[in-house]
């Protein structure tokens, strides 16, 4: 891909969202996402900007303005990032595309009723279980705090429902009898 094709990648989706979501290398916000991996090999990938939506509204923004671009011949690929600790070098970072970086969208929200728990496509479990602490409430999840909420359950080494909450006896005995009381296992 040229150089000027890299940078219409990016100035198309700047001028979408917003100079506010969109960053390239040698700015502040882009070193802080790549510093911010779990692994280095994901660290090591470039991508030639990173977009982090506020909403689900400008996910979809960069859904299609990418669209667009590939139709008109960019190839332009997409990387999601959730929290970031996936060691799979390419499973949420990319060199010479569009990485979107969701941590932005990290709210954690429970019904009035307590019964639905809403939780941001880029929070991670350290944003979650405060919340639902706080509330009497818990949910099998992540060991680690680091670790995204998304990440895990679209896939990562642990199930929301399962081994997970078996080791979560060892490391956070309370946290169990929370799940127990309230009979809730699994969200
Ligand atoms: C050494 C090691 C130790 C680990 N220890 C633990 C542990 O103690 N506890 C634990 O729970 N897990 C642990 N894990 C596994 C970890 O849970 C998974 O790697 C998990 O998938 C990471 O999720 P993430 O969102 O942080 O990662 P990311 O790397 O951001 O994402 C992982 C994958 O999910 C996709 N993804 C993320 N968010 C979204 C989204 N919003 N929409 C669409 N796709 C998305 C990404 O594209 C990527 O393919 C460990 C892994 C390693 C390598």
């Amino acid at each position: 891909m040229s150089a000027a094709n890299r940078a219409s990648q990016c100035s198309t989706l700047r001028l979408s969202l917003g100079e506010d979501k969109v960053f390239e290398p040698n700015t502040t916000l882009y070193a802080q996402c790549q510093n911010s991996y779990y692994a280095q090999q994901e660290r090591n990938l470039s991508p030639n900007c990173v977009v982090r939506p506020a909403h689900s509204s400008d996910v979809a923004l960069v859904v299609k303005k990418i669209s667009l671009l590939n139709l008109a011949g960019s190839q332009t690929k997409l990387a999601i990032r959730g929290g970031g600790h996936s060691p799979n070098p390419g499973s949420a970072n990319i060199n010479n595309g569009v990485t979107m970086d969701m941590r932005s969208m990290n709210t954690v929200t429970v019904s009035s009723d307590r019964s639905i728990v809403s939780i941001g496509a880029g929070a991670l479990w350290s944003e979650a279980y405060p919340m639902l602490d706080a509330l009497g409430l818990s949910i099998s999840g992540g060991r680690l705090s680091n670790v995204g909420v998304a990440g895990l359950t679209l896939g990562g080494t642990a199930k929301l429902c399962g081994s997970i909450l078996y080791h979560n006896i060892d490391f956070e005995p309370r946290r169990f009898v929370l799940l127990l009381s309230t009979e809730r296992l699994c969200l």
